[in-house]
């Protein structure tokens, strides 16, 4: 069932799904390690890719394919590769697409474990990065060398919802014969599909809102069929593949997350409009507010502002603002105080002493990133109640 002809919210319930010789409605979770062969000559067959078929859970596992078939279905992907999380599909995407002596280019506003994966541990085998702008397509131009093979940006970014042109950055990667790749883990091919507007590659840490209820840990490369080969001959022989389980659980959340994604984005458009009321907080950084000053293009280039939302409090009540922004967070009572996203529950997170907190406070500064900001994942509560939640401090 991956006709093209059927809707996003259509091929997240159906696309993919195999049925077992039992008939089962719901899809199969295919608990085993290996797999038997009728006899000898078709272990052998198997083996050297004669015949297609199952051989060992590190190669594939039934429950993983239907998940790599119905993400694809959604990406518009020719070929989806499961891994172990989101990390390790960055790593197999570089280990599967670049050799010593190429270089990336990559957005200065882009995960943290990914800028240590790219300065030190893949620098370490001979692929060095340079930073360009998350905006300016200009610079991704100015950066490209005769060895740059690979472009990699997220959009939004993180935490201050910066968007990338991915048509526009597309574009120069077309002319430069490099190709493009796209985390799009904060929009999800229900907001956004990065292929369509050119993008090569997309990459998925199915953590977050594929599976959408904080339980296991999960990743996805996809692409061409050309592009994938040594992706996941990399996976196949390294090992940090989708274990059956985590698919499972990612294959139900998959039918679900057009509902979620919109009411992640209905709570978060309002909680930002109400928070742009609140004479405690200086901005609010989301982009389906007409004061982001990306408003424009992601409008055009996703269907909503997303599930992030994050806003900068001034010091209040003689306070500095990094004590104000802990104050509201302490107050809260219902919000998780916790790094992570794209969950039923809201997250609550102070980038500065966190997740940007092991850079330099110069590099901080530069970034955006200040003492007074507060990241806000919008979970599924009603949204007076994260409203109630968050004024008890701000109104302290
Ligand atoms: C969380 C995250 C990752 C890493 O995913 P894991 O599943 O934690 O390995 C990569 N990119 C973005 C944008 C993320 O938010």
């Amino acid at each position: 069932m991956s006709e093209p002809s059927y809707q996003p919210e259509t091929l997240a319930v159906h696309a993919g799904t195999v049925r077992s010789q039992f008939g089962e409605n719901s899809e199969a979770l295919f608990l085993t390690s290996s797999f038997v062969f009728e006899n000898a000559a078709q272990a052998a067959a198997r083996f050297i890719g004669e015949q297609p078929g199952n051989i060992y859970s590190r190669f594939t596992n039934p429950t993983v394919t239907m998940f790599e078939e119905r993400l694809a279905a959604m990406e518009g992907a020719e070929q989806c590769v499961a891994t172990a999380s989101g990390m390790s599909a960055i790593l197999a995407c570089v280990m599967g697409l670049l050799k010593a002596g190429d270089r990336i280019v990559a957005s200065q506003s882009i995960f943290g474990a990914t800028v240590n994966l790219f300065n030190n541990i893949i620098k370490k085998f001979g692929v060095e990065t340079t930073y360009v702008s998350a905006t300016d397509a200009a610079e991704w131009q100015a950066a490209v060398r005769p060895n740059t093979k690979l472009f990699f940006l997220e959009t939004p970014s993180n935490p201050l919802t910066e968007i990338s042109d991915i048509a526009a950055i597309a574009a120069v990667a077309k002319g430069c014969g490099v190709l493009l790749v796209v985390d799009n883990c904060f929009c999800t091919p229900i907001l956004q599909r990065p292929l369509d507007l050119g993008a090569d590659i997309v990459i998925h840490s199915a953590t977050k809102y594929l599976d959408g209820q904080g339980r296991v840990l999960g990743g996805a490369v996809l692409g061409s069929r050309k592009n994938m080969e040594g992706v996941y001959g990399f996976l196949r022989t390294a090992g940090p593949t989708m274990s059956a389980f985590n698919a499972w659980i990612f294959l139900k959340g998959l039918e679900t997350l057009k509902l979620r994604m919109d009411a992640h984005s209905a709570n978060s458009l309002e909680l930002a409009r109400w928070l742009e009321a609140q004479p405690n907080v200086t901005r609010v950084f989301y982009p389906g507010l007409p004061s982001h000053p990306q408003h424009q293009l992601a409008m055009k280039q996703q269907k909503t502002g997303g599930g992030i939302v994050s806003f900068e409090v001034k010091s209040f009540g003689e306070r500095s603002v990094k004590e104000a922004a802990w104050r509201v967070i302490d107050s809260t009572q219902m919000l998780s105080i916790t790094a992570n996203l794209g969950d039923t529950k809201t997250t609550i997170t102070h980038p500065a002493s966190t997740t940007h907190g092991r850079i330099t406070p110069e590099a901080r500064a530069a970034a955006g990133i200040t003492d007074g900001l507060i990241r806000i994942g919008v979970g599924l509560e009603a949204v007076v109640d994260i409203q109630n939640d968050l004024a008890r401090g701000l109104n302290k």
